[in-house]
């Protein structure tokens, strides 16, 4: 080919089949080749960085940088640094051995995952060949920070190489990636920036894109001095891509309540403040650190969104690894750098590594730390965060069972009257009343008769009106041997007066007629309460069981309503039930019918059926009794 060509060779036989498989097999998370030729570079910086520190060069200038710059007409993609370069001998070594035996490697842990899609995460650790996704020939010019002689090594997708003798004024490297037809977006300036941004934000060395400037036809000739916003932006100090110091590797006495809200704000594109943070830094053996974000969520949904980013040594690696991170924790926003993470191996590989269980469960007992923290030194605050916070830590201790233990204490519930208390101190002010018995409403419109019947007997109820809690109510029962019950589900002895019950078999008898419903059972009580003649209870067990059926039901909309077993007491202290008593059936009727819908109604929402009859026979009852 050329005169000063010095070599040419296969890379191998044997692996003549690794650069196919580079190229259509990792056809998803195919941008992922610019981290890996960006991160080299960074090594390469950081190399000659540590050698200088160690006294081992002399006469270095601190200029460190790496550009990554497109060139559409050539259709080349070059990523250059000016780091530690390689000689002849190292390009051979470590491009083509090392590196090969590398990717290799990789993709023979790639090949035997493949029954899912993503067996190895991120594809971390593909390494330099992963260039060849995206391109026909790849170069690389060279020049060690030694005094040996540059050297260009140029591959084609076929596996052939050839070394030759070259020139570079400076030290460092330059990868000239010949982009191939599918590949021509990595050319565009927004794209690159796109993946340089979600790649390579926090690398250690500065990034800077560079890309030719579009001619536009307005290209104007202004004068030097000229101070129009498109000189002003010209003249400009260009500035690096990335953050070379991420919040999260400061000390935490250094960082400030401002900077952690703009990298929050920064890294998540998310215009709210969050609701708090917690900064990790866990030394040794664990070694990561890490900023988790509690976001404040626009409803119960929301939350099912967040999204925590895995790094390795400042080098992004993925989204959401769920077998990092307790799934929970996926609720919340954040950034965690493992450097000490096995990342280039399976997915099943990190399920049951114990190393990751104990970052797992480090970062579960930070998070409760915090909440318990928060809870014990400004309860006031803790208060007006937790309807935000409650989700997470509802669903959190649900899933499992060591951050319920640890957090328990500081979980609060909300009471009608919007007041929070936690589980113990409710029991303390139940106990004369109602021991180890637990009221709660979860709608408080809806079941707004009883609440108040409650409230005037002294007793506090809980709102529990999250989907989630009829779960965590499962949950607390067992765990500490309490009962909740919801204040339709049977008479407070609390909201019981003293005397005698006074009963009536007839009226029973008309109430149950009325209702039509066989399995009503009519019964009487005194309530303190004189006002309310009738009230509805369905127990506790029948209800839970006729929710389940009904979200059962919800994806198979063909089984019928199940009959309810209801209780419907009637009131003793009551004169109007005491008069319908003594009353004649037939003059009784209307109104016993009248007070069986209302208190029908206040149990729960009428069936369209039931509402006309309700009206109807109100407007009947108006035109009898209503004299003008
Ligand atoms: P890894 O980064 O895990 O070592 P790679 O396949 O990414 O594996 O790279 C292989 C080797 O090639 C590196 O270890 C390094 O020695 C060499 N190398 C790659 N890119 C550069 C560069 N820009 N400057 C100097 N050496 C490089
Ligand atoms: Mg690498």
């Amino acid at each position: 080919m050329n005169e000063n060509v010095k070599e040419t060779g296969g890379i191998s036989v044997e692996i003549e089949h690794i650069f196919p498989v580079i190229k259509k097999w990792l056809y998803s998370d195919k941008e992922i080749f610019l981290r890996e030729i960006v991160s080299n570079a960074c090594d390469a910086v950081t190399k000659l960085k540590r050698l200088t520190s160690l006294g081992q060069v002399h006469g270095i200038e601190d200029n460190y940088r790496i550009t990554v710059k497109a060139d559409k007409d050539a259709k080349t993609l070059t990523v250059s640094d000016n780091g530690i370069g390689m000689t002849e001998e190292e390009v051979r070594k470590y491009i083509c051995q090392i590196a090969l035996s590398g990717a290799l490697d990789f993709i023979e842990k790639y090949e035997g995952e493949d029954a899912s899609k993503n067996g190895i995460i991120g594809h971390f650790g593909l390494g330099f060949y992963s260039a060849f996704m995206v391109s026909d020939t790849v170069e690389v010019i060279t020049r060690s920070y030694t005094d040996a002689p540059a050297v260009r090594w140029v591959c084609s997708d076929a596996g052939q190489y050839e070394i030759f003798e070259a020139e570079r004024d400076e030290r460092g490297t330059d990868i000239i990636m010949h982009i191939n037809a599918e590949g021509e977006e990595y050319l565009d300036e927004f794209k690159l920036r796109e993946m340089l941004e979600k790649y390579c934000s926090f690398m250690p060395v500065e990034i800077y894109l560079e890309c030719e400037k579009e001619e536009d036809e307005e290209h104007h000739d202004h004068e030097d001095g000229c101070d129009c916003e498109e000189c002003k932006h010209e003249a400009e100090a260009p500035k690096p891509v990335n953050d070379t110091n991420p919040l999260w590797l400061k000390n935490l006495s250094d960082c400030t309540e401002e900077e952690y809200i703009s990298f929050y704000r920064k890294v998540f594109h998310d215009w709210r403040e969050p609701l708090f943070y917690i900064h990790i830094n866990a030394d040794y053996p664990l070694n990561f650190k890490g900023i988790l974000y509690f976001p404040k969520l626009n409803h119960e949904y929301d939350s099912l969104e967040g999204q925590v980013k895995l790094y390795y040594n400042q080098v992004f690696v993925a989204d959401n690894i769920k077998e990092v991170i307790p799934e929970y924790l996926l609720m919340l926003k954040g950034v965690l750098d493992c450097p000490e993470l096995p990342l280039n191996v399976s997915r099943s590989y990190l399920q049951n590594s114990g190393y990751v269980a104990k970052i797992s469960a480090h970062i579960t007992k930070k998070v409760a730390d915090k909440l318990n923290g928060m809870f014990n030194n400004d309860r006031e605050a803790f208060e007006k965060l937790w309807e935000d916070i409650k989700v997470f830590a509802e669903y959190a201790c649900l899933r499992d069972k060591k951050f319920y233990d640890r957090t328990k204490g500081s979980i609060l519930f909300k009471l009608t009257d919007d007041r929070h208390v936690t589980l113990d101190e409710y029991l303390e002010a139940a106990k004369e009343k109602h021991e180890n018995v637990i009221y709660y409403a979860n709608d408080k419109v809806a079941q707004a008769q009883y609440a108040a019947m409650f409230e005037s007997a002294g007793i506090e109820v809980m709102l529990l009106d999250r989907m989630l809690d009829n779960q965590f109510i499962s949950m607390l029962e067992a765990d500490r041997s309490v009962k909740f019950k919801r204040i339709d589900s049977d008479v407070a002895e609390a909201l019981k007066g003293d005397g005698e019950v006074w009963e009536s078999a007839s009226l029973s008898e008309l109430f149950k007629k009325v209702s039509g419903n066989e399995k009503l059972t009519v019964k009487f009580e005194l309530l303190k309460d004189a006002s309310v003649p009738a009230m509805l209870n369905v127990s506790e067990e029948t209800r839970r069981m006729e929710d389940m059926m009904k979200m059962y039901r919800m994806d198979r909309g063909d089984m019928p309503d199940m009959p309810t077993e209801a209780t419907l007491v009637l009131n003793s202290a009551s004169s109007l039930i005491r008069r319908l008593a003594d009353a004649g059936e037939e003059s009784a009727e209307p109104i016993v019918r009248q007070i069986w819908t209302l208190a029908l109604l206040s149990q729960r929402q009428l069936t369209a059926e039931e509402l006309r009859g309700f009206l109807a026979q109100s407007y009947e009852l108006l035109e009898k009794k209503v004299e003008l």
